[in-house]
């Protein structure tokens, strides 16, 4: 038999064509992307305002697949970590952080990752698959649930920084992010979400050409090739002046400054041409600098740099201009933080 198709695999578009072709008027796929995407229908029955034929004749080709949330362990600070099984068993973790004003959902965008950074605990997971929109558009979804049952507060910020790295998987985060801003989806406002990379210098001018109106972040680490070079394998292909240049272009075209992520570890960047490097980094464009604290991996290369050359950081940028904030870590205590997703209870993610 052959196997039906997940309705939620389809853009709008794609939607409309689909209409189009079963001489069904077009609104139809209005109707349809809302009980989708807005209402989160989960089977066609619940779909009324289609005919009954048309939504048996739906039935009958196509699924509604979903993700669920296997596992849910609470941090003693309030964060919540998920552990999301797809429709093909493997499985990707997303975070909520609960803070006074905010809560945000911390999303992956690739089962595994490619990158090998030597300081992440994802990065020791091999890439095994992107993930489709509708996945990444689900772990928002449980999240904002998780965020009304246990805070009784609204979702109020998106990060793309749980695994993966968002611009390797370019189509499907920006069509997931475009069923969480649409009016016909979500309806949250894009300047709401965070996309965080690793540095993909033409990625970022594609997003500068293709106008996103969501923030960008980029995980420096070090402004200097011969530190960066030997922490992020992905800074030989994509080295600082290239990032500057990229991001230069980022700014002419949308406006809008970016954040710089950066962890200061001991004997890594933690000299004072490391804090000269990042201050005239920041001198490119408009920016912020989140000095984030470091969550200790198995690597013990890397351990987090004394408060003092943290001061030291934080200082030269400030007298400089540079907005730069300390990120303590939340959800440590379940591996929630930063660099620490690497599906730690799971065996499941094995490549049979
Ligand atoms: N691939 C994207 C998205 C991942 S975001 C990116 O690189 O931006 C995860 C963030 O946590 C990145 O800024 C990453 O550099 C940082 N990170 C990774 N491991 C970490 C660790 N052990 N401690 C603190 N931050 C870490």
């Amino acid at each position: 038999m052959e196997q039906k198709r997940d309705i939620r695999a389809f853009t709008k578009e794609q939607l409309k064509e689909y209409f189009t072709s079963i001489q069904q008027p077009v609104f139809r796929a209005t109707q349809v992307y809302e009980w989708l995407w807005k209402k989160g229908a989960t089977s066609f029955e619940d779909m009324t305002n289609l005919s009954l034929e048309l939504r048996e004749k739906m039935k009958l080709e196509f699924v509604i697949n979903h993700i669920s949330v296997d596992e849910m362990q609470r941090s003693s600070d309030g964060t919540i970590k998920n552990a999301v099984r797809l429709y093909d068993g493997k499985v990707v973790e997303s975070v909520l952080i609960p803070t006074e004003t905010r809560i945000t959902a911390c999303v992956s965008s690739q089962v595994g990752c490619s990158l090998d950074c030597h300081f992440c605990a994802t990065g020791q997971l091999k890439r095994m698959r992107n993930l489709n929109a509708d996945e990444i558009y689900d772990q928002v979804v449980a999240v904002m649930n998780e965020a009304e049952t246990f805070f009784s507060r609204p979702l109020t910020n998106i990060v793309f920084m749980g695994m993966g790295e968002p611009l390797m998987n370019y189509k499907n985060v920006l069509e997931a992010i475009e069923k969480i801003t649409s009016p016909e989806g979500l309806n949250m406002s894009p300047k709401r979400i965070t996309v965080s990379t690793v540095g993909l210098a033409k990625m970022i001018k594609k997003l500068a050409d293709d106008e996103v109106k969501f923030n960008l972040a980029l995980s420096l680490h070090s402004a200097r090739d011969v530190v960066r070079d030997s922490i992020m394998p992905i800074n030989l292909k994509n080295p600082v002046a290239e990032l500057a240049e990229a991001l230069k272009y980022w700014y002419r075209q949308t406006g809008k400054r970016v954040t710089y992520e950066y962890v200061v570890w001991k004997d890594v960047n933690d000299q004072p041409e490391d804090i000269a490097a990042l201050v005239k980094f920041c001198h490119h464009i408009p920016c912020k600098v989140n000095l984030i604290e470091y969550n200790p991996t198995d690597d013990e290369r890397f351990q987090q740099a004394d408060d003092k050359v943290l001061n030291a950081y934080i200082h030269a940028l400030e007298s400089k201009g540079v907005v730069a904030k300390v990120r303590k870590s939340r959800g440590k205590d379940i591996d929630a933080a930063c660099g620490q997703l690497a599906n730690k209870n799971e065996v499941v993610n094995t490549n049979s």
